[in-house]
């Protein structure tokens, strides 16, 4: 058999403007990142409070690895479940006001373990169309028959809830829409899904640390409790700063997964020393609130400059602060542009979004600062004009 055909379908990809391309930093994470020696001025990670390369974070990895090693060294059944990673589950569960949460690797694994441990054929899911991937790769693989609804719809959800009888109907949604800012109707997305007997799991990735008055999230934000929210998922690679992901909720949901999550069963344990820096990443987070003052002070900055502009900017408040652009092309020219004056912005194309929503996903950290801030809108002005 011959390659020739993955040739051209990357050609295709290059021809339409979404072609992919990494960058390798030489730095850790912050306003300012290092690149082919060179210094820029990054707004698009997803550091948000600016913890990922914070020293008590350091420090805390640091000192697990001179206790526990590196390497989790088996899966959380066998004996890979730590210490560490013990007391991180258990602060996790008092954050959100849970009686349970537990760890996995990654978010998209978290996603993945759960809705598939919880559905199968007899079942129903029901998701949001601009739904993270991960939540729609594991709707699909549950094999649960798999309706999407309009964004951010509660009638449109209603209705087909209404019309299915699955055993179990879960329905799935991103907290914060992780490519254009805005939050789901969390209250009566879940007063629907109540009323028609199902469960909500809400993807918080983006929520954790920005939102809510000390860095709970949506659930807290809305003031969602478990009755609204039954499985509540969170992220450690983001606001966290870390890497990882945690699932909360009821005794029954956790002794669920434990028993029935793929991704968690069948996958070495993250490193304890990873579980240690989310620890102490947590504490910053939920006792720092002047990292979300700050953001939200930026946010607004940001918000009022683009409107001077005449940017055509997207209806969030969140530290995801999307320009819509529209064309891939173009959207990718404006990124390059601002990138030969030393500012990194991604250019966000589909199939992440869909056709015709090119844009430029601009994302800001409590570590930035106003200078830097009018330093993107004064990059901006010359590069749209
Ligand atoms: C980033 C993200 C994930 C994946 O989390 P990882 O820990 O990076 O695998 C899942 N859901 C949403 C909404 C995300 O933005």
């Amino acid at each position: 058999m011959s390659f020739d055909a993955l040739g051209s379908e990357l050609l295709a990809r290059k021809q339409q403007s979404l072609y992919r391309q990494r960058r390798t930093l030489q730095s850790p994470q912050g306003p300012e990142v290092t690149v082919d020696g060179r210094t820029c001025l990054a707004f698009c990670s997803n550091d948000y409070l600016g913890l990922a390369n914070h020293p008590d974070v350091i420090r805390a990895l640091q000192d697990a690895a001179d206790i526990y090693g590196v390497g989790g060294g088996a899966s959380h059944l066998v004996n890979g479940h730590s210490q560490a990673h013990h007391a991180l589950e258990e602060a996790l569960a008092e954050f959100t006001g849970r009686p349970r949460a537990l760890l996995f690797s990654t978010g998209y694994m978290a996603n993945l373990g759960a809705v598939n441990a919880l559905l199968d054929k007899r079942d129903a899911v029901f998701e949001d169309r601009l739904n993270h991937a991960s939540l729609l790769d594991a709707g699909l693989l549950s094999g649960a028959r798999f309706q999407r609804y309009l964004h951010n719809d509660p009638a449109s959800l209603q209705q087909k809830l209404t019309r299915s009888e699955a055993r179990r109907k879960l329905v799935v949604t991103d907290g914060v829409f992780s490519m254009d800012g805005n939050l789901a109707n969390l209250p009566e997305l879940a007063a629907v899904t109540r009323q028609q007997g199902g469960w909500l799991m809400v993807d918080d990735a983006h929520g954790f640390g920005c939102l809510g008055e000390s860095g709970g999230g949506c659930a807290e934000y809305f003031n969602l409790g478990m009755e609204e929210v039954p499985v509540l998922v969170g992220t450690l690679g983001k606001a966290f700063g870390a890497s990882g992901a945690f699932v909360a909720g009821s005794e029954d949901l956790i002794e669920t997964l434990i028993q029935f999550a793929r991704t968690y069963i069948y996958t070495t344990s993250m490193p304890p020393a990873v579980a240690a820096a989310s620890l102490a990443s947590l504490s910053l987070l939920r006792q720092e609130n002047w990292r979300r003052e700050k953001l939200n002070s930026l946010i607004k900055q940001f918000r009022q400059g683009c409107q001077q502009l005449g940017l055509t900017l997207l209806e969030s408040f969140t530290p995801i602060q999307p320009i819509l652009i529209g064309d891939a092309a173009a959207a990718m020219k404006i990124s390059e542009a601002l990138e030969a004056q030393g500012i990194f912005v991604g250019a966000i194309r589909p199939p992440t979004v869909p056709q015709g929503t090119a844009r430029l996903r601009v994302t800001l950290s409590a570590t930035h600062t106003e200078a830097q801030v009018d330093r993107l809108l004064l990059a901006l002005e010359s590069v749209v004009k």
